[in-house]
């Protein structure tokens, strides 16, 4: 069956922004006849109780996944098959590079910031030797493309840059880019509702899920939620968790009111939500949350 899905980081509790955005996430699933799946990017950055916290106030909300619950964590033997096959066929290298190698490479007149610049495919067999008794390596992926086009239902046909990309970390740690590919692959996954942030990032992936032989899903990135100074939501701006929201006297229906407001939604409630759903007219600016104050007012 093809389906949706959202996939959380325990790292902490969701905020209103990653509420909406799944709330969307199920919207366009379950709008288009798709089943919703939910997996927990487990990988790195756990906190103890967050797993059961963000799933209950995600339920809370009104939102329904088919089970089972994916965990990245009970999957690393699947990470480390998928890399073994590219390994085999020469489309990987080892890179030994330090964060702030790749910043100067990418800074320098031919470099691009946030892309790698290849250095390491190009060592020869002794500097490999040398560098390998220096510090562990990462693997990367030998990109054989410099962009590709994905197909996204709010921003259309999408080119962007693919470099070439981290694997497996040099901590051993399955990269983001694979897991979240290799683990779509395998669910079924089709559609890929997410905030904007990671449009970019969009080609590079749709690009190592046609290596791996799975069909690219079709996109939808959303645009995030913002604190009043046009950043990206986050916990330190104040009330903006489920939690923090009842402390301040909203209830679970008043963040869905609210966050239907923010989509120019007349429902009140999950279920009128799906069915009022209709993804052309959805808002194409972020939304700005002003999180309540003591009394529960919404701030300014
Ligand atoms: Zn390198």
């Amino acid at each position: 069956m093809s389906s949706g899905r959202y996939a959380p980081s325990p790292s902490g509790d969701l905020h209103v922004g990653n509420l909406r955005t799944a709330l969307l996430a199920w919207m366009f699933a379950r709008a288009s006849n798709r089943g919703f799946l939910m997996r927990v990017e487990d990988l790195d950055r756990v906190r103890e109780g967050a797993e059961e916290r963000q799933l209950a106030d995600l339920a809370a909300l009104g939102i329904d996944w088919d089970p089972p619950v994916v965990r990245q964590s009970e999957r690393r033997a699947v990470y480390k098959e998928a890399v073994a096959g590219l390994v085999a066929r020469g489309l990987t290298y080892e890179c030994f590079c330090t964060r702030r190698e790749i910043a100067e490479a990418a800074s320098a007149p031919h470099g691009t910031p946030g892309l790698y610049p290849g250095t390491c495919r190009r060592l020869s067999d002794a500097e490999r030797a040398q560098r390998r008794a220096e510090r562990p390596a990462a693997l990367r992926l030998a990109a054989g493309v410099a962009q590709y086009t994905v197909r996204d239902l709010l921003h259309g046909a999408y080119t962007g840059p693919v470099d070439d990309l981290v694997l497996v970390r040099n901590d051993g740690v399955p990269a983001y880019n694979l897991a979240v590919v290799v683990d779509d692959g395998a669910m079924g996954v089709d559609q890929v509702v997410r905030g904007d942030d990671l449009l970019a990032s969009a080609p590079r992936q749709a690009y190592l899920a046609t290596l791996l032989g799975l069909a690219p899903p079709v996109y939808a990135h959303v645009p995030l939620a913002l604190n009043a100074d046009g950043k990206r939501l986050a916990k330190r701006d104040g009330a903006v968790t489920l939690a923090d929201l009842h402390a301040r006297g909203w209830s679970t229906a008043d963040v869905v009111a609210t966050i239907a407001d923010s989509l120019g939604m007349a429902a009140r409630d999950a279920a009128g939500m799906l069915a009022e759903f209709d993804p052309a007219s959805l808002p194409r600016t972020p939304w700005v949350f002003h999180p309540p104050d003591e009394t529960g007012r919404p701030g300014i």
